[in-house]
């Protein structure tokens, strides 16, 4: 591993300015992806300003129904809370499923978001991997590509994001608060992370001079009943397959609203508009919700070895509609 500057903020605005001032520089949350890619040589900065300690106690409730959780906030400490445990199960139960218990003590909020695919040729430096040097290819196209993508990918990456915590966040129309040399914005989950297209090197809209602060659900009654189901290759801890994050609310029969995301398919966390599309207003049945699985996956294309997540994902689609229709959803 190359040898670095370490720096711990004491302040938001003074970490953006220690980044500001030290050329290739990067913020450090718990570590746990950036540091293994540091001991990989994928990642090389030459400092690392430490933000763990900045938001590490800050969940809260919100006006409309809805909670902030501070960027520093660790994954336990989410997973664990009452207010996210009562009003966003599958926030929850995604968590649980991401990572062992010392990883999740450890994991950010904020960094979550910004870990980085797992795909082994980016993770291999004899590999072409146009994500790791950009021009140079992708090996995994026509290589072993059983964990990769099958929805929005380019012939420049089929990459998949790693993250089951995103996709509970996708699928609840998260905001991420960011703040930067030029001031605070907000990013829409969806719009947050990017697919590959011809920059696959570039993962998000964060600028690199900003730093994610907090990221705010808003208040989503029906997200009380919703469930996380991942396929994994293994019952211990693993990268999903393909993963779903679904809340339903129904009424006599209909379904009056729905919110859908696919994880393990795509090199951004998956919102299934289509599928959603299908189902708002339609009756609670299991054609409904095959239909919807048909209408979120038409568009899907496997590379050989990944070919059978498209027939999965459909099914995960429709069990897990079926299941909380079943369980709560319909009144
Ligand atoms: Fe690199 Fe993306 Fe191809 Fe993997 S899929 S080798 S990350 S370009």
């Amino acid at each position: 591993m190359k040898n670095f500057v370490y720096t711990r903020a004491d302040t938001t605005g003074g970490a953006i300015a220690l980044l500001s001032q030290q050329a290739n520089s990067k913020f450090l949350g718990g570590g746990t992806n950036l540091v293994d890619l540091m001991r990989e040589n994928i990642e090389q900065p030459d400092a690392l300003i430490d933000v763990s300690g900045l938001s590490s106690a800050g969940i809260s409730d919100l006006p409309d129904g809805g909670i902030s959780i501070g960027a520093a906030v660790k994954n336990s400490a989410v997973a664990n809370h009452r207010l996210v445990r009562e009003r966003y199960p599958l926030l929850a139960q995604a968590i649980l499923f991401g990572a062992s218990g010392q990883i999740r003590n450890m994991a950010t909020t904020g960094g979550n978001l910004m870990q980085r695919t797992r795909c082994h040729y980016f993770y291999d430096e004899a590999a072409r991997c146009n994500k790791r040097v950009p021009g140079s290819g992708c090996d995994a196209t026509g290589g072993f590509n059983r964990m990769h993508a099958i929805l929005g990918a380019s012939e420049n990456c089929i990459a998949t994001h790693p993250s089951d915590m995103c996709v509970a966040f996708a699928a609840l129309d998260a905001i991420v608060h960011v703040e930067g040399p030029s001031g605070q914005r907000t990013i829409p989950f969806d719009a947050f992370h990017r697919l590959p297209g011809d920059m696959p090197h570039v993962e998000t809209n964060l600028r690199p001079d900003e730093l994610i602060t907090s990221i705010q659900l808003p208040g989503l009654p029906f997200a009380k009943t919703s469930r996380y189901r991942k396929v994994r290759d293994r019952a211990s801890y693993a990268f999903a397959l393909v993963s779903v994050a679904a809340a339903l609310d129904t009424e006599n029969g209909l379904i009056r609203n729905v919110r859908i995301a696919l994880g393990g398919v795509a090199h951004k966390p998956w919102r299934a508009y289509q599928a959603e599309n299908v189902l708002g207003g339609a009756a609670v049945s299991i054609e409904t919700f095959q239909r919807a699985a048909e209408a979120e996956l038409a568009g899907a294309r496997g590379y050989g070895y990944n070919d059978f997540k498209i027939e999965l994902a459909m099914r995960l689609i429709v069990s897990v509609l079926s299941e909380l229709s079943a369980v709560g959803g319909q009144r």
